[in-house]
């Protein structure tokens, strides 16, 4: 039977055609509407309000007046802190209605939703994690480095309005990795959604209103990228950008700063590596879990999955028999179906994207399975059979460019030095995974490679711990006490304590 979601659209009650602008709920100025397809059964699951320009001036506005002149910025600590902690705890309880929303609207199965890292429990720890740093994060003072007494001190404000935007992958970390340390510094917000995953987002906005944050200081506009987001950053009266998405719109954000001089964070793309040592504790375990990255949940539209395994070559041939035994058990369809385990890719645009790399793959290298679209009763998604590649030149376009779909490609390697060259043969620099059972080794690789997390024998997204990428894969870092500070500035202020230097 072909697949439906509209039983579960009709149940969850969508918030539809609405932005969220200075505390009100409305439609877009000039009323146009975005209808979202669902990427696994091909049905519209609903219409949200397709903003403009004067939508996204109206949001800056109210940002604007929040932070200039509104009640957050000048919070005492104590009220900022218990907004974000009832905040996070208003998430844990909706949890399971917000996974729903995010299964319509991304098609991300419901059993892979309640994985920690992608989790509204991982997007819960975030928002207390940075309630804590809001009466700990200060200035300093400072002694006179030269003649004369004084007082120096530092302050850290907050950096005023930001413009967040999300891509569709993984809408609940990535709200509260930007949102929450945003909020916490005292800023402002203008929030866009990616048009492929926002009904989950707008409940989130409104559990945060619920949770007592004042008018103005988060305003939600929905839509395109075109439509919304270059209005919004170029907008004279944003002073800060903070994007998760694809490297080509991030180097748009960077010229488009220049503008103003905006700050900006970047969360960009990766092809990253995963080195199997011959002394890996368990080859068929490592296969496992790169292969089950590149392939469950996302379905490969992880902006940190392993793409590319370089393996030596003495466990070559067990590497490549393990992960293509663990592509068998990838179930496909329904993500409401609890034995469901991964995606369909998002949207048409990106099917055809991901087919293209796969023929180009074929040429490239050698094709050990999958390589073809899911027909039969998936024929109206958007899905891709788990496809992995052996024998790939780490030159080739399938280890050099980021696909976004479930394909692996593995590359041999000889020896320690060659892994690391290879390695770090990328434009990328997000992530990497080592497997081996020798420690000294593990931290020897670990400081030659050119990027930003690395994960030894596994890896755990932690709501703590920095996060971004070297290179081309973006700028600045998330989580953590520095992802705070990304949202202040510093300031310093002296004060004479004699008459000399008056
Ligand atoms: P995308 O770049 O197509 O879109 C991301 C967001 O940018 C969307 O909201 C989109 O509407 C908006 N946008 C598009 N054009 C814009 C413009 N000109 N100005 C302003 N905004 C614009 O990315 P996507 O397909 O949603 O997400 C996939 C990409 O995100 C991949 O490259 C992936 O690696 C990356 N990603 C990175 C991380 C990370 O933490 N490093 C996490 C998740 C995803």
């Amino acid at each position: 039977m072909p697949l439906t979601v509209q039983p579960h659209r009709e149940s969850l009650g969508l918030k539809t055609g609405l932005l969220y602008v200075d505390g009100q709920w409305g439609p877009a100025r000039e009323g146009a509407t975005w209808t979202h397809r669902h990427p696994a059964s091909g049905e519209d699951v609903g219409e949200f309000a397709a903003a403009g320009r004067a939508d996204v001036d109206d949001a800056v506005a109210a940002a604007r007046r929040a932070f200039d002149s509104g009640e957050w910025p000048n919070s005492r600590a104590g009220v900022r802190i218990g907004v974000l902690h009832r905040y996070a705890n208003l998430l844990r309880e909706h949890a399971d209605e917000l996974r729903a929303l995010q299964a319509l609207d991304n098609s991300v199965p419901l059993s892979f939703g309640g994985i920690y890292a992608t989790s509204v429990g991982a997007a819960a720890d975030v928002f207390d994690h940075h309630a804590g740093w809001v009466d700990k994060v200060g200035g300093q003072t400072l002694p006179p480095y030269q003649g004369g007494d004084h007082l120096a001190a530092t302050f850290r404000e907050p950096i005023g309005v930001v413009a967040a935007i999300l891509p569709w992958n993984a809408p609940f970390l990535l709200f509260a990795q930007k949102v929450a340390p945003a909020l916490a510094a005292g800023c402002t917000v203008v929030l866009k959604p990616s048009e492929y995953a926002t009904f989950a987002v707008l409940r989130m906005v409104e559990l945060l209103a619920e949770a007592g944050l004042p008018a103005g200081a988060l305003n939600v506009v929905t839509g395109t990228g075109e439509a919304v987001g270059e209005p919004l950053i170029t907008h004279a009266d944003v002073d800060k950008v903070s994007f998760t998405g694809s490297r080509a719109v991030g180097k748009r954000i960077v010229e488009a700063s220049a503008g103003t001089l905006k700050r900006v964070s970047l969360e960009l793309g990766g092809k990253s590596p995963a080195i199997v040592f011959g002394d890996a504790p368990n080859v068929g375990l490592a296969a496992a879990t790169v292969t089950g990255a590149v392939t469950m949940g996302l379905s490969g539209q992880a902006c940190v999955a392993n793409t590319r395994a370089l393996v030596q070559r003495d466990v070559y041939e067990e590497f490549i028999a393990a992960a293509q035994g663990m592509t068998a058990g990838i179930t496909y369809g329904d993500p409401f179906d609890p034995g469901v385990i991964s995606s369909p890719l998002i949207n048409e645009r990106q099917l055809e994207r991901v087919l293209g790399y796969i023929e180009t793959g074929k040429r490239e290298a050698r094709l050990v399975c999958g390589g073809e679209r899911l027909e039969g009763d998936l024929a109206a998604g958007n899905f891709v059979a788990p496809t992995i590649f052996a024998d790939v030149d780490n030159a080739a376009t399938i280890a050099q460019e980021e696909i976004f779909g479930p394909v692996l490609a593995v590359v041999p390697f000889d020896d320690e030095e060659e892994a690391v060259r290879l390695a770090n043969d990328t434009e990328y620099g997000l992530g990497a995974g080592l497997f081996t059972a020798d420690v000294q080794r593990a931290f020897r690789v670990s400081r030659r490679l050119r990027v930003g997390t690395i994960g030894i024998n596994g890896f755990q997204v932690e709501p703590h711990l920095p996060f971004g990428g070297f290179k081309q894969s973006g700028l600045g870092r998330e989580g953590g006490r520095s992802a705070f500070e990304a949202y202040t500035e510093l300031k310093t202020v002296m004060l004479p304590l004699t008459e000399e230097m008056m």
